[in-house]
């Protein structure tokens, strides 16, 4: 998983627009925004997807979710709310293999999405 994207952003190999970054994460605009705010949070520990955590990645889960909240309230998104979401394998639209969750906002979120 170092070798994708995601794995060489953290490496600072690839360049980022990072908005937030600890021990644990790291957060940045994605490349191709859905919304006028589109942020990707993961985790600097390598894992496919959420299906590739285990029990002792439990504590850098609840990091990660709360890492997005940091960077909602940090983007000024948190009054008028938002969208965190993440995709896992092919049905669920999943086009980079290293966890991510989406923060989406600035705009009116749909339901059901697409
Ligand atoms: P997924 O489809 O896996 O849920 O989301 C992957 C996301 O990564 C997409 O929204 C895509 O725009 C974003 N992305 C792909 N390549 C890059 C890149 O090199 N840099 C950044 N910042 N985002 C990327």
């Amino acid at each position: 998983m170092s070798e994708t994207i995601f794995g060489k952003i953290v490496a600072g190999e690839i360049p980022a627009k990072i908005v937030y970054e600890d021990d644990d994460v790291m957060a940045f605009h994605d490349v191709a925004p859905q919304a006028p705010t589109h942020v990707l949070v993961i985790p600097k520990k390598p894992l496919r997807s959420v299906l590739d955590a285990g029990e002792d990645d439990v504590l850098l889960l609840g990091k990660l979710m709360y890492a997005a909240t940091h960077v909602a309230r940090l983007l000024d998104l948190a009054d008028a709310g938002f969208r965190i979401v993440t995709n896992i394998g092919s049905d669920g639209g999943q086009s980079v293999d290293y966890l991510h969750l989406h923060v989406l906002g600035g705009r009116h979120m749909g339901w059901p999405p697409g």
